[in-house]
């Protein structure tokens, strides 16, 4: 018994690292994760320390290395099991976690833009994003962005400058979902000589994975669905070990942004069950969906996996039949105040910013938050809208709440 105990504590399983054979399932779950060499614990703990024991000579040291952890602002036991865990999910050679998913955009844009450089952003995006191409990158460091219709290749295509260095969209655009044509741009920007980094939030693996089709860097907002739990916030770039190490060197390093040890461990934790998650998650958003689509109380309806999206058809065949995510916008037909006493009235469904929580969430957002209306299309413009982010309720539970709530509203 002793011996095969102590025999457990300084081997860890043969590799492990080695996720390249293993299905997504079985990644979710040993993925990041080693015995601790210490004490023999079968999962990973927190390692709450900010520095590493040094060699005998640090002072011919690397300080900007990230792969040995000297430093946690550089790296640290919890942030290099994430990146592994992510990297391998992901399907990509390397992985930077940060504190939060705007973290890890800017790190992307701080890295790879620099002043009178040109980039090509998608019209509906997030609203940091936003502000950041919108304003305070251009402002600040002579960026120049164009924000563009992702649904529109020709207008994508006529938006190239010599001087585009980046194309950026969200696979499926936050809140409007919006589907990129990912295939589409990977080929405009490989002609443009860009680089071309996609926010796959809303579409996490292993339903997409953008860096099979050539995509360069993939950027999630781990806040979401990888962790899952609504308890932690945290950012991740996965891609080429190559792209990843100059974000790791420049953003991570010297900008900081970096996690914290305990967050890193929530959601090694909380991804281990992203796959069962998205799968009743999404099936479910299917059902909410159509209840939505025959209800004559709404002013509109949009999810991909309805026929009436206007990229539906690309939804299918990008996602390859595995759903359509499980993100929606609505509005009641009514006037703001409307909105309000529908979500009011709602008695399962959390009012709350974020998404891709276990519990389902909803937000009034209104017209069209800080970016203005006019990239909204024309109904979100004249109701405002409400974000709905299916949680893992029982579907028929979903679906009475609304139907209650719409029955109180309307009473
Ligand atoms: C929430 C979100 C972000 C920002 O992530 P934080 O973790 O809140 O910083 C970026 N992109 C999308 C699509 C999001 O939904």
């Amino acid at each position: 018994m002793t011996t095969n105990k102590s025999k457990a504590k300084i081997m860890p399983k043969p590799d492990k690292h080695n996720f390249s054979s293993l299905s997504f399932g079985t990644l979710a779950v040993h993925g990041g994760n080693e015995i601790d060499k210490t004490s023999g614990a079968i999962r990973t703990p927190i390692v709450m320390a900010n520095s590493y024991a040094l060699p005998y000579d640090p002072s011919t040291m690397d300080w900007s290395d990230t792969e040995e952890p000297s430093y946690t602002r550089n790296s640290g036991h919890n942030q290099i099991c994430l990146q592994r865990k992510l990297a391998a999910m992901e399907g990509g050679e390397d992985a930077a976690v940060f504190a939060t998913g705007v973290a890890a955009l800017h790190a992307v844009f701080f890295t790879f833009l620099k002043s009178g450089d040109h980039v090509i952003v998608g019209d509906v995006t997030y609203e940091a994003v936003w502000r950041l191409f919108a304003e305070l990158l251009p402002q600040r460091y002579n960026i120049e962005a164009t924000f563009v219709d992702m649904g529109n290749m020709d207008a994508v295509r006529a938006a190239v400058r010599p001087n585009t260095k980046l194309i950026h969209t969200e696979t499926v655009a936050n809140p409007t979902t919006k589907v990129a044509d990912i295939a589409s741009l990977v080929s405009i920007a490989k002609k443009a000589d860009a680089l071309l980094s996609v926010d796959s939030t809303f579409t996490p693996p292993p339903f997409f994975r953008p860096l099979e089709l050539g995509v360069d860097l993939v950027i999630h907002s781990l806040t979401k669905y990888i962790n899952g739990h609504g308890d932690a916030m945290g950012g991740v770039v996965i891609g080429a070990k190559k792209l990843v190490h100059h974000v790791k060197a420049d953003a991570l390093v010297d900008l900081g942004g970096t996690i914290s040890p305990f967050n890193a461990w929530l959601i090694t934790r909380g991804s281990v069950t992203l796959p069962l998650r998205l799968k009743q998650q999404f099936s479910t958003a299917e059902i909410v969906a159509r209840y939505l689509d025959s209800e004559k109380r709404l002013a509109f309806v949009t999810y991909p996996g309805l026929e009436s999206h206007d990229q539906h058809d690309l939804a299918k065949a990008q996602f390859g039949g595995k759903g359509y995510g499980a993100m929606m916008a609505f509005a009641v037909d009514g006037d703001p105040q409307t909105q309000n006493r529908f979500v009011s009235n709602l008695r399962v469904i959390t009012s709350a910013v974020s998404l891709g929580h276990d519990e389902t969430l909803i937000v009034h957002v209104g017209g069209g938050g800080r970016g203005g209306a006019e990239r909204y299309p024309l109904n979100f413009q004249k109701y405002g809208h409400l974000r709905l982010s299916i949680g893992l309720e029982d579907p028929e539970d979903l679906v009475e709440d609304i139907k209650n709530a719409l029955d109180v509203t309307f009473a």
